[in-house]
This record gives structure tokens, sequence and C-alpha cells, in this order.
């Protein structure tokens, strides 16, 4: 059977800005045929098995040329591939979008277009540039300052006439030919007008300038492209409806250093907050085999006490106790501790609610609330992850008998080690978080001897006491520690740094 083409508008950047239906296309497709300026992220949400194939120009590397990409989607399709065509942007929007959709009807392929929110719309409201405004613009009109590359030479001088918002896509080569051309048939000079670079991406840069002097404003400020340039009154409002740059932690480049699941939570948080969240390394929790945890289940009516320090501890007791065909009751009388919130909420899923949680989630905190409540007749288990510190046992068994099991191994996962290894090339890290004193490990471990040069100005977060010594057992010092020892105490942090 043949298969079908999607043309997927990606929007102009923020990976939220796709359509509903665009995502749905998204993960759905075995292929996805993708540009430059479709925000990459969007490819993470497709199957496991899809195929990316990147079709745009990064540096050192050419485009594949239209005719190419068009023999590619025709080809997919007669293979009976479910295909996404994802550009940035809007399809139809200087896309080349009708040149695709023509040969794959001469194909005789079936397609469909999902619209995008285009960067000349969406990219100027994330500017706070509202592109008509009543009693100011009452049209727009979107123009190609690509000028080589079309035949038709466009008519500055209706342009010039036409009271609308002007906004150019592809300009940033013509600009001085733009503005030029403009003030030539008789723009006023001192014509309100803005650049946007990278819009709606935590790289989202504007300048602000009258049409004679956004020139010389460009240069300065050394603007590349992909640009918009934004000619008209309107870019008066941005003084007043500017709101993504106005976000907290908008522009700041943040590495979150936790395990697959866990990261997502922070790194979430911070990209709500307006930053850019890299995730690395990604730490992926190893499960231990399940017949070493059976022992520890066959074991359970020796102990009097059960002790978790994490969620993950959790998740992995209660499977290996299903697993051996036995459920909660089991534990009986057994008294339980939770480290913390988190691992507190994970026992309540399992009917559990933890006899004892301490106050602050660090291994002194419990020592304090249990020392009293423990016996020499008592005999505790401790599942957890083998590179946990030995504080609690040392301590715990100067009390009683503790047995510790090791229920998963934390190993560092090597793709999209890239970001990071982008990010630090660039010099563009302002922060680095470290939920975890294991963290701290494996990110020293991944930059490498020189460490300290790397760090150099780059701010370090440590969520509580524990991930700090580790740091300053590396020479490092944390520039700010989270009061509560949890992922909102390390943006609590984070935001507290903005008001310095
Ligand atoms: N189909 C796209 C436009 C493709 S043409 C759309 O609808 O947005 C490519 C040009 O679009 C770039 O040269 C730049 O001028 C503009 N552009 C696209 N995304 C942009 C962004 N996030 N920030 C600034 N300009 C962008």
């Amino acid at each position: 059977m043949v298969g079908k083409v999607f043309l997927v508008g990606a929007g102009p950047g923020d990976e939220k800005l796709i359509t509903v239906k665009g995502m749905e296309k998204i993960k759905q497709a075995d292929v996805i045929v993708y540009d430059e300026l479709a925000n990459d992220r969007l490819l993470s949400y497709s199957k496991e098995a899809c195929e990316e194939i990147y079709v745009g120009k990064k540096a050192g590397n050419h485009a594949l040329p239209q005719e190419k990409i068009n023999e590619l989607l025709v080809e997919l399709a007669k293979q009976g591939k479910n295909v996404v065509r994802l550009k940035g942007g809007d399809p139809y929007v200087f896309g080349r979008g009708g040149e695709e959709c023509q040969v794959l009807k001469a194909a005789g392929i079936s397609f469909e277009v999902i619209p995008g929110v285009t960067s000349a719309i969406g990219g100027l409201a994330y500017a706070g540039i509202p592109i008509t405004h009543r009693g100011c613009a009452s049209s727009f009109h979107v123009i190609t300052g690509h000028l080589q590359s079309t035949d038709l030479e466009l008519d500055f001088e209706s342009l010039t006439k036409i009271k609308g918002t002007l906004v150019f896509l592809m300009g940033v080569e013509n600009l001085e030919n733009i503005c030029t051309k403009l003030m030539h048939y008789g723009k006023a000079p001192d014509t309100p007008a803005a650049i946007i670079y990278r819009a709606t991406t935590p790289y989202q840069k504007v300048v602000e300038a009258r049409l004679d002097l956004l020139v010389a404003t460009a240069k300065e400020e050394k603007i590349q492209p992909p640009s918009l340039i934004v000619i008209g009154e309107v870019v008066n409002f941005r003084s007043q409806l500017s709101f993504f740059e106005e976000q907290p932690l908008f522009g700041k480049k943040i590495v979150v250093t936790r395990s697959r699941v866990q990261a997502s939570t922070l790194a979430t948080k911070i990209e709500d907050l307006g930053g850019l969240a890299i995730t690395c390394p990604i730490l992926k929790n190893e499960p231990v085999e399940t017949e070493r945890l059976s022992i520890m289940i066959n074991r359970l009516p020796v102990y009097t006490h059960i002790m978790f320090t994490s969620v993950n501890g959790v998740e992995l007791f209660f499977k290996a106790l299903f697993y051996g065909k036995k459920d909660t009751r089991t534990l009986g009388k057994i008294k339980i501790t939770a480290i913390g919130n988190a691992t507190a909420a994970s026992l309540l899923n399992y009917g559990i609610i933890p006899d004892y949680v301490p106050e602050k989630f660090v291994g002194e905190a419990i020592m304090e609330l249990l020392k009293d409540k423990l016996t020499a007749n008592d005999h505790i288990l401790l599942p957890r992850s083998e590179n946990s510190r030995d504080f609690l046992v040392t301590e715990l068994s100067k009390i009683c008998r503790v047995d510790e099991f090791i229920t998963y191994r934390t190993i560092a996962e090597t793709e999209r080690l890239n970001n990071l290894d982008n990010l630090v090339k660039a010099g563009e890290m302002d922060y680095v978080t470290f939920a975890s004193s294991s963290t701290v490990d494996y990110f020293i471990d991944l930059i490498g001897t020189d460490y300290h040069a790397v760090l150099k100005g780059v701010k370090l977060i440590s969520i509580g006491p524990i991930t700090t010594s580790q740091l300053a057992s590396y020479g490092l010092e944390a520039d700010y520690e989270a009061k509560e020892h949890t992922i909102d105490g390390i943006i609590e942090a984070l935001l507290e740094d903005q008001k310095q």
C-alpha cells in the first residue's frame, strides 16, 4: 500500500507552538523529513522506530536540493510509509510546501497540509509586537527579503505606500537594500522598525531602531539569520506588550543533571519560566536482576523496619514483591520510613502510609528522628542505590542490625551528550544544577579534567548539603544551595539569583 505525506508546520521555534494535529502526525510517523528551522526537539515525540531525515543546511553541510527532497518524499510514500514533512513555521509561508504537494499530486500520492504558526505572526507576538492594531495597522504584508531567488522584483514603490505592517523574512543579508529602497520611495526615515532573531526560542533577541538607523544598529548588535524584519508603527507597542523576554529565567541556559524520568520535572519547570534546560548527563537507573531482589523479599519476615531512600527504591521493591507473588500484607507490622515527601507519596501509591518521614531530607535528620525509636532488637532493611553514601548504614548499625540491599545502579547514558558538548564549546552555560551527589561525579567525569576551566563563570546550584560537599570534594563551590532540598528548592534558588 502506498503511504501518505503530511506537511506539518512545526511553528516558529517554541516546540509547544505546534498544533495538536501536527503533534498527532509526528507521533504516528514512520519517517520524518525535517528542516533546519523546525525545532528538533519535536522529533523526540516520535515512535522509537521512526526514521529521521535531516534535509536542511547546517554549518558545513549543504541542504538537499528541493528536487531531491520532492523525490525523497515520493520515494518514501511509495515504500508505504507514513511520512511527516516537518517545516518551520507554516508550510506554505516561504516554505516551498506548494511545490512539494504539486509533485506528490503528480505522482498520485495523497497528502495533507497541517498549517503551523508562522514566524511572521507568532515571532512578532513573542517580541511584544502585534502584527495589526486598531487605528495603527489595518493590514500586514509578509515579504521575502531573499531578492535574488525570486524572479519577481519587489514593487517597493507600492510597499512604501501601504500603511500596514511590513514583515520581511530571509532579509538579513539584504537589510541595507530593503531599508534604502523603502526610504527612496518615500517611507519616513523615522518609521519604527525592529529585527527579531530566533523568535520564540530562549535565544530570542530583539533590536529596535528607526528605519534609517536599522542597518547600523543591526551591525552593532551582530544580528544574524534567521531573523524577522518588522517595519511599522506596531513596533512601538513592544514596550507595553513584551512578555516572553520578561519571564524570570528567560534566555538562561541551564544544565539539568538528573536521571531521565526525574530530569523532566526540573527541565519542564525551567522551561515554563523561560529558560533553556539541557538535560545532561542523562542518568539511567538500572535495576539489578530480579532474582537477586527475590532474595530480599524472601527474607522480609526477619525485619522490623524498612527504610526507603528514593522513589526508585520504592518502585523496585514493589516490583520484586509482586514478582515473588506476594503483596503488601507481607509487610504486616514492619515499620516504614520514607526519606522525603516524594518517596512517601510513591509509597502511598502502593497503599502504604510511612510511619516516619523526617522534616529534612538528609541522613542526619533521619538519625535524629529514629535514634530514640530503635532498639538493639530491631533489624532494618535498607533497599537503595549502589552509589549511596554510607552515613546511614554506619550510624544505624551503631543501634541495631542493618541490611543494605542494592536495588539499582545509576549509570550515565551517552545519548544526547552532544547537547552538553555544544553548550560547553560555545561557553554558553549559565547554570548547572545538581540534584544529587552522584550527578556531581557523572558531570565531572563527563566534562573531564579541565572542569575548573569549563565551569568558570558558570553558577552551580546544589540541592542540599551532601551534594554541596560532593562539589567541594572536587574543589568546587556551590553558588546556591536549595533551602528546601527538592526540585522546587532548586527552582527557588534559580529565581533568587535573578534578583541579584
Ligand atoms: N515557513 C516559515 C518561513 C520559512 S522562510 C514560517 O512560516 O515562519 C525562513 C525565514 O523565516 C528565515 O530566514 C527568517 O526570516 C524567518 N524565520 C523563521 N523562523 C524564525 C524565527 N524563529 N525567528 C526569526 N525568524 C524566523
